[in-house]
């Protein structure tokens, strides 16, 4: 029997085998039964219900008892009176299996809590910020990801980004020293011990996943900083911490910025615990795009769908799903480190300030885009990688995925269109990419390119071709086989310009994507 617990909306179920009414066992079936814990107006209730009859058992959490009788059976009772300490209702449960008993016992411990200290437990009736946006299933898979060390590893040895952190954190140590600093989503800890090690007073390390247990071990391992740092195990929208934090750590950048939708979790967490004149680190992050023009990747893209083209496939035509089988392929935002020569327009971007953004505004994020064709060329769709801001009190610091900067894990992202657009040098290219976020904790995206009339008749602003595309973010195509050498950027990153949320980029950084190549590549991981 499958008893594996359901959490629907504000309710978790589990299968039994058997439920008996303990006051007149004779007239009770014993026929399988559903258990529901739930929190209705305020009080944490547990339900069984037997799907085949009338019978229902109500039990007040807050007033009841689980005692077990064997491994798969246990004894449900309910103490209305509690001045005689006499048991008013009770009820024999049975389950199919010794798994399934024990995660209904856990989940009675926890939905018990809650009901006793309203608030105080995760499972409590009142669901979170968090699971009430996102797919259970999702989550799930996300937090599974996240607590193998093989994962945490791949970020660490990113020396890049562990890199940049570490500068950020150490050449700003006055933010850090004496201070409290909540890590949010803290993975193996590391933020947290760079936090410790620039002196900060405590930290509260923040983690949902497994890797909690890990971060422990950690970093009781480093008896330098083990002392000032509290390993709390719980999602930030769930948990509570025992005073404010002057300052917040955390790396919840996925690629284009925005997937996994931790961001949101990020300034749940700075509505949470940060003091009122806190900072945060990283402080704001930027979205850049730019026009690309990519033969190759075009025609790789839509041979994949060529097999569909077919008509003999052992005896089968499978032409039918050819066009099905095409749209798939250009609905995959394309991952990998390319050459920044592709880029056939001066970059834009789009600013996210962390310490202003509320948690909706995530939800959907419409950028308006506006370019001028550097060449005469086919444009293939529309190429994006994002940057954040460390604004310490010292030194202000990029952390930069452009391409032609050294490669990081999170490479770079280009939605390709089906149909590309042609454009002569000067032409206008305009449109839109519109982020909506899904319950899988990604965002789906639209992408319209048109350019605009070139020439004589420009001012009247016609457009001549227009193309869209849709695409979803949790469905990349990872396209990082062959290493492929770029440049390194010797230039600083551009300074901040965060007057305006969405701006056409300076020449400056133009040249510098548009240095020559050389040898010295990155390193990929
Ligand atoms: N800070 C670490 C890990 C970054 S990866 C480092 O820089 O190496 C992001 C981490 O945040 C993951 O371990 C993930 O499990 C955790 N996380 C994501 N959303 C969270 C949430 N809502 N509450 C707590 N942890 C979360």
């Amino acid at each position: 029997m499958d008893a594996s617990p359901l959490k629907k909306l504000e309710q978790l179920e589990f299968s039994l085998d058997s439920v008996t009414d303990l006051s007149s066992p004779s007239v009770s079936s014993s026929s399988p039964a559903v258990a529901t814990f739930s929190c209705v107006d305020g009080v944490t209730e547990l339900r069984f219900l037997q799907p085949d009859s009338t019978h229902c058992f109500t039990f007040d959490l807050a007033s009841s008892q689980l005692f077990k009788l064997g491994t798969v059976q246990f004894i449900c009772v309910s103490n209305d009176n509690s001045e005689e300490r006499s048991f008013s209702r009770g009820v024999n449960i049975k389950f199919g299996s010794e798994k399934d008993s024990k995660e209904f016992c856990d989940s009675f411990e926890e939905w018990r809590k809650g009901a006793l200290v309203p608030g105080s437990s995760t499972v409590s009736g009142s669901k979170s910020k968090f699971d009430d946006k996102i797919e259970a299933s999702s989550a799930k898979m996300y937090f599974h990801y996240y607590g193998q060390l093989l994962h945490q590893q791949n970020m660490l040895q990113d020396y890049v980004r562990t890199g940049t952190y570490y500068a950020a954190v150490m050449e700003n140590r006055s933010d850090f020293a004496g201070r409290v600093v909540v890590d949010v989503g803290a993975g193996s800890g590391i933020l947290s011990m760079f936090a410790a090690q620039a002196g900060a007073k405590h930290v509260y390390a923040v983690e949902a996943s497994e890797m909690a247990e890990y971060a422990r071990k950690l970093i009781a391992g480093n008896p330098l900083f083990a002392d000032r740092i509290t390993v709390i195990k719980g999602k930030v929208e769930d948990i509570e911490l025992p005073e404010k934090a002057d300052i917040l750590i955390s790396e919840p950048m996925g690629t284009l910025l925005v997937n996994e939708r931790m961001l949101e979790s990020y300034v749940i967490a700075r509505d949470r615990f940060m003091s009122p004149n806190g900072k945060m680190f990283p402080t704001v992050g930027r979205i850049h795009m730019a026009p690309f023009s990519d033969e190759f990747l075009f025609i790789e893209m839509a041979n994949k769908a060529l097999f569909w083209q077919q008509q003999n496939y052992y005896g089968v035509d499978l032409t039918p799903l050819f066009a099905s089988a095409h749209q798939g392929y250009f609905s995959q935002p394309v991952v990998d480190a390319f050459d920044p020569r592709l880029l056939v327009a001066p970059p834009m971007f789009h600013t996210i300030d962390f310490t202003q953004m509320k948690e909706e505004d995530f939800y959907e994020i419409d950028i308006p885009v506006k370019f001028t064709a550097s060449m005469c060329t086919r444009v293939h769709g529309l190429a994006c990688w994002f940057d954040v801001l460390f604004d310490g009190s010292t030194v202000q610091r990029w952390l930069t995925t452009a391409p032609g900067a050294p490669t990081t894990h999170w490479y770079q992202i280009r939605c390709v269109l089906a149909q590309p657009i042609y454009v002569m040098a000067g032409q206008e290219i305009t449109g839109r990419l519109h982020l909506i976020a899904h319950s899988a904790q990604s965002y789906s995206i639209d992408l319209t390119l048109s350019a605009k009339m070139w020439g004589p008749g420009a001012s009247q602003g016609g457009i001549l071709q227009s193309s869209t595309c849709k695409f979803d973010l949790k469905e990349p195509y990872y396209r990082m086989s062959q290493p492929q050498a770029y440049p390194v950027s010797q230039e600083p990153p551009l300074p901040p310009q965060p007057q305006l949320n969405t701006q056409i980029e300076n020449d400056e950084f133009e040249e510098e994507l548009l240095q020559e190549p050389s040898q010295n590549a990155s390193t990929q991981l």
